[in-house]
């Protein structure tokens, strides 16, 4: 059993107690810890965390697969629970609302992104809900597998009561991260649009795609997902290890949608692509991207990034999802199940994001 720690900062006023589950190292793995937040002040919300999504960049972050990652570490970034208190001055929430908090927790509030409503491309840098540095103090944040969270209201999301909340704690990362860029290239009906990976992102951006009526081809190396890829909208499989498969989708796409999560080769999916047709960036390998001139150039495609969304589009999906009955399909786990959950992920065997019960952390 690994133990029970105790940060090293004491509980003083000013904060208030939280558990979860931390990694003190890349090479460590996640166990019980006890650690302090910042008490809410009158523009927060305190959130009493009901269920967390395991997203594969917990897993990135957590390996310190991008060289940024800062321990103790306690992950999780697809948050929704109950409001239990509010500063003073907040005016959105009250005790007992349903909310979500997703990737980030502040921005720099001014800069031209921040005015455009897109905090995830802040100038300044967005604050990460964990491994991110507070504005102000420096102090580290610490994300959702864990009881409870204080967020400036303005960064909160507010939940339907009319969708299971379990099912809808991954919207607020895998769903937004696939919505957005949907809305920004406005795909729908007439768009033959592939999705890349059938994990968490991919089931999510399969949903949407076909809810705006677009064509949806999944392209998978588990040739086992197509019957769950059509049950989830999918009207076209392709294995991407399967030649003639992959023949027949030359030349085909409007927009392919990458959400695959270690080093793969852009080359060979571009080639899907029709002439001026789009991959859409979402994995984010350790590894950087090799493209290569030829496929890109001679057929004029574009290569574009996209990260999650801003807060009032990620408001903007949650009311679409609840006008619409869109939620993740899920497994649910216990906090203790968590490695478990990791192992099958790396193995690209979700089905189709883990979320954890905090009633059992
Ligand atoms: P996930 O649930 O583990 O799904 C990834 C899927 O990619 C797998 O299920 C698998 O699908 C496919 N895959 C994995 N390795 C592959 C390989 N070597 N070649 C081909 N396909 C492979 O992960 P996720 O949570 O959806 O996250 C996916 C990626 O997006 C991660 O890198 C994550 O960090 C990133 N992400 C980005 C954003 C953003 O804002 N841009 C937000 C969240 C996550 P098949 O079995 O169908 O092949
Ligand atoms: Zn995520
Ligand atoms: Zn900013």
């Amino acid at each position: 059993m690994p133990q029970v720690q105790t940060s090293a900062a004491s509980t003083a006023i000013g904060t208030i107690p939280s558990k979860g589950y931390a990694a003190g190292a890349a090479s460590a793995q996640l166990a019980p810890w006890n650690f302090e937040r910042r008490a809410p002040g009158p523009h927060d919300v305190q959130i009493d965390i009901r269920y967390c999504g395991i997203c594969h960049t917990d897993l990135h972050f957590l390996r310190n697969d991008w060289g940024i990652s800062v321990y103790p570490m306690v992950p999780g970034h697809e948050i929704v629970g109950v409001v239990t208190h509010v500063g003073d001055h907040v005016h959105k929430f009250k005790e007992g609302d349903l909310v979500g908090v997703g990737c980030m927790v502040e921005s720099c509030r001014v800069c031209d992104s921040c005015n455009n409503g897109e905090q995830q491309y802040c100038h300044n840098g967005m604050t990460l809900t964990y491994n991110g540095a507070e504005k102000g103090t420096g102090n580290i944040t610490y994300g959702g597998y864990s009881n409870n969270i204080v967020v400036n209201e303005d960064f909160v999301l507010r939940v339907s009561e009319k969708l299971p909340l379990e099912a809808v704690a991954p919207l607020l990362c895998a769903g937004i991260t696939t919505y957005s860029p949907m809305r920004r290239f406005k795909i729908g009906k007439g768009d033959k649009v592939a999705v890349l990976g059938l994990g968490g992102l991919g089931h999510m951006a399969v949903k949407f795609a076909a809810s705006f009526g677009a064509d949806v081809t999944v392209l998978s190396s588990s040739s086992h997902k197509e019957a769950d890829a059509k049950r989830l909208g999918a009207h076209n499989f392709v294995v991407t290890t399967n030649e003639e498969q992959v023949k027949k989708v030359a030349k085909k796409f409007d927009y392919i949608i990458d959400t695959v999560s270690s080093k793969h080769n852009d080359n060979f999916y571009l080639e899907m692509l029709k002439s001026k047709g789009t991959l859409i960036c979402l994995g984010v390998p350790a590894e950087p991207r090799e493209l290569h001139w030829y496929p890109l150039q001679f057929q004029g495609r574009v290569v574009v990034g996209s990260i999650i969304g801003g807060i009032a589009e990620t408001q903007e999906m949650l009311d679409y999802c609840a006008a619409n009955n869109i939620t993740a399909d899920i497994e649910l786990i216990a906090m203790r199940d968590i490695h478990q959950a990791y192992d099958r992920m790396e193995k690209s065997d979700v089905k189709y994001r883990f979320v954890i019960d905090m009633a059992t952390l």
